[in-house]
């Protein structure tokens, strides 16, 4: 037995069989450290004469969850993966890789590189890069399709989709039925190994381009410029797997490499992987530490059984939490909760749960019309109407019927937290969990600490996150928090656009052009337009210095055009359909508001006006927000964009878009408009002062830290 020096693989030699064991915690991610060490252990085991056969595995629950992205970056990556699995590939004894437990990117390439492949029933293995905005540039877009078909291979590389081993039989040479056996499994497999087959490469399988497979091919490109529209990375991922059929190996992997290249070079690849990170990020927060205490949350209550409070219900149940629902009347009651049926049983019909899961999850979900049924709940979520006297009054009572130390949290949009923390004893408890519709769909959530709230409420709310399966971002608060303020300038523009002459569909193209799924007229329309309504009536004091702010969706509410609930908004709808049909009385509309409001109307507004006034004002607001430290750092911004908004991942959010764009360029973009629109501009398109700061730094948003 021979032991090498390198911590992430121990190499071990037992009658025969070297066996090569990745041990870099947390998930075997490809660091130097680890190519040196699987290069070395191949070159050990093939310089031992009394090696027959050599294994890679790993001591992990994971094989390897693929390249260390932290070395993107730059810095020594001599030997790169490509050379490593070269050495595999060309070992003069077979190479068996054992996996128990998942293999992603680079870690499935190493596995596809080896000469055979043993994994149990149940795991599942994947080649994410797409989502990183590049493509496996280890050889995987050659050497998967040579042991799975193409469409398999086509489907996993352009979606990055996770895929059960049980869907790869022409990959994996053994499959044992459970982990426990796969010891045992892998020694009968190495005993039967010989022959002309002992070593068995990748490499040397060769692929044509049938009919069959043209077709496959074709399918698969009509499919992805629909499913993937904006994204670089997804058709490039299939002219590396086209290359696997047209081109010899050696040419596939060059191919491969020319097109990795092309896909790193993109700010889309920029964008995904600063976005990778921004997710992970906006979990670790300054205020609370490994010291902190964290509550124990087994039993939840949720106030007001309406449109949010059955979704965040949903969460709880689906988590396995028992939830008991408040309303004050019966009847209320009794209807929130058979929605909530019905939304389960419609995921049923689609196949989604198992009528068991309908009736195991409804088993959680209890109702009451009594306050003094909460009083051992750990977490009670307000959601009723968005009145402050409403929920001050539901926050006296719960201060009175709950438990010391039960966490009161309100899902309210706009009031202030900390007002309504002062109607209890205990507003350290108090914090806002903001979630957006629909709750039981939408991932983000808004957690938002109140001047008062513990860092043990913070801790225990953002771990619970994690629980209900919601990417929880940590805000401050302000009016709309962090999403629903930026929201307003954007809002806004897109609005003041239609006064000044633009049309809502101009409007709209240009942002789901730029990648948004919807633009902020069908999204105002999909809201209810009587929603902003209200809003604009119950903050006059901030607008009402401009007496065209909003004016024209006002007319429209007046006229009882409520958006798609009331089949007439910005735009029309058939009755039943979501699609948006233009309408010219809208124009009229504004083109009367205009005239009576002294905007004069233009026909030459650009489609890069339309996207520098809407989106730089959102940035703008993003810049406030950063500078105040309602959001303690860009990225922070960037996920709640991205999971709330359906701001593109290929910009990596509005802040990391700004930062590509540069900041000089928001900056003097953003001025020309606010001196070009006279006293409009100055009332509203006026740069943030950390803009300013920050494009004559030459500074970003990304390294800018309060
Ligand atoms: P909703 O009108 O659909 O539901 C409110 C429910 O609260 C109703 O069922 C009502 O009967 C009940 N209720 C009212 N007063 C009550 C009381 N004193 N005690 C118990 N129940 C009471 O409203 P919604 O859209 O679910 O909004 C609820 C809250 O969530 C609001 O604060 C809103 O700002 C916030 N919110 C809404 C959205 C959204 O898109 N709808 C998104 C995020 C946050």
């Amino acid at each position: 037995m021979t032991q090498t020096e390198n911590k992430a693989v121990a190499y071990d030699v037992q009658q025969g069989v070297a066996t090569l064991t990745m041990q870099s915690a947390p998930v075997n991610a490809l660091s130097r450290a680890l190519r040196v060490g699987l290069i070395d252990g191949i070159e050990q085991a093939i310089n031992d004469e009394s090696v027959k056969a050599i294994v890679v595995t790993s001591a992990l629950p994971i094989f390897s969850g693929g390249a260390d992205i932290s070395e993107f970056a730059g810095g020594d990556l001599s030997p790169n993966l490509p050379e490593v699995l070269e050495k595999i590939e060309n070992a003069s004894k077979p190479v068996v890789a054992v996996l128990p437990g998942p293999a992603f990117g680079g870690g499935l390439e190493v596995a596809l590189a080896c000469h055979h492949r043993i994994t149990f029933a149940d795991n599942k293995v994947g080649l994410p890069e797409v989502n990183l905005g590049i493509l496996p540039g280890a050889g995987g877009t050659q050497r998967l399709p040579r042991l799975a078909d193409a469409q398999t291979a086509l489907t996993m590389i352009v979606t990055g989709k996770p895929t059960s081993v049980l869907k790869l039989p022409g990959v994996f040479d053994k499959i044992s039925d459970k982990p426990e056996h796969l010891l045992e499994d892998t020694k009968a497999y190495l005993a039967s190994l010989g022959g002309a087959t002992a070593i068995k490469r990748t490499c040397d399988i060769s692929l044509t381009m049938s009919d069959e497979t043209q077709a496959v091919f074709d399918a698969v490109v009509a499919q992805t410029k629909k499913a993937s529209k904006g994204f670089f990375a997804p058709l490039k991922c299939i002219e590396a797997v086209r290359g696997a059929y047209t081109l010899a190996f050696e040419d596939g992997l060059k191919n491969e490499g020319k097109l990795f290249m092309e896909c790193m070079n993109t700010p889309q690849a920029r964008a995904q992987q600063h976005f990778f990170f921004a997710e992970r990020a906006a979990g670790h927060v300054s205020d609370f530490d490994k010291s902190t205490p964290e509550r124990a949350i087994e039993k939840v209550a949720i106030i007001g059984a309406g449109t949010m409070g059955g979704g965040i219900a949903m969460n709880f149940a689906n988590a396995g939490i028992p939830v008991t629902m408040l309303e004050l009347k019966e009847e209320a009651l009794q209807k929130g909760l058979a929605l909530i049926r019905k939304n389960y049983e419609n995921s049923a019909k689609k196949g989604k749960l198992t009528q068991e899961q309908v009736e195991s999850r409804m088993a959680l979900l209890s109702g009451t019309t009594t306050y003094d049924d909460l009083s051992d709940v750990d977490l009670v979520i307000e959601a009723v109407f968005e009145k402050m006297e409403v929920k001050k009054t539901v926050f006296s009572t719960l201060d009175r019927v709950c438990k010391p130390g039960a966490i009161l949290a309100s899902n309210t949009s706009t009031l202030d937290i900390d007002e309504i923390a002062t109607s209890t004893s205990r507003p350290q408890d108090v914090i806002g969990l903001h979630f957006f519709s629909p709750a039981n769909v939408m991932r983000l959530l808004e957690v938002v600490k109140a001047e008062k709230t513990s860092p043990e409420v913070i801790k225990t709310c953002m771990k619970m996150a994690k629980r209900i399966k919601k990417v929880a971002v940590l805000v401050g608060v302000c009016f709309g928090f962090v999403g629903n303020r930026m929201i307003e300038p954007y809002g806004r523009e897109a609005n003041r656009l239609l006064l000044e002459g633009a049309s809502p569909e101009q409007v709209d193209k240009v942002l789901t052009d730029f990648g948004m799924p919807m633009g902020p007229f069908t999204m105002g329309d999909m809201a209810g337009l009587d929603i902003g309504y209200y809003v604009r009536q119950s903050r006059q004091e901030h607008i009402a210095h401009d007496p065209a702010y909003g004016a024209v969706a006002d007319r429209l509410v007046e006229m009882d055009r409520n958006g798609l609930k009331t089949g007439r908004g910005t735009y029309n709808y058939e009755p039943g359909s979501r699609v948006p049909i233009p309408d010219p009385e809208v124009l009229d509309i504004a083109k009367k508001e205009a005239q009576r409001l002294g905007v004069e109307q233009r026909s030459d507004i650009s489609d890069d006006e339309i996207l520098v006034r809407v989106m730089f004002s959102l940035i703008n607001e993003g810049a406030c927000i950063l500078e105040e430290g309602i959001a303690a750092k860009s990225s922070d911004i960037d996920v709640i964009y991205v999971y709330g908004y359906g701001f593109p991942v290929f910009r990596g959010g509005p802040m990391q878009y700004a930062d590509e764009v540069g900041l000089q360029t928001i900056l003097d973009k953003l001025t020309t408009y606010r001196d070009q629109l006279g006293d409009y501009g100055k009332m509203w398109l006026e740069p943030s002062d950390l803009l300013v700061k920050l494009a004559q730094e030459g500074g970003s948003f990304k390294h800018y830290k309060k």
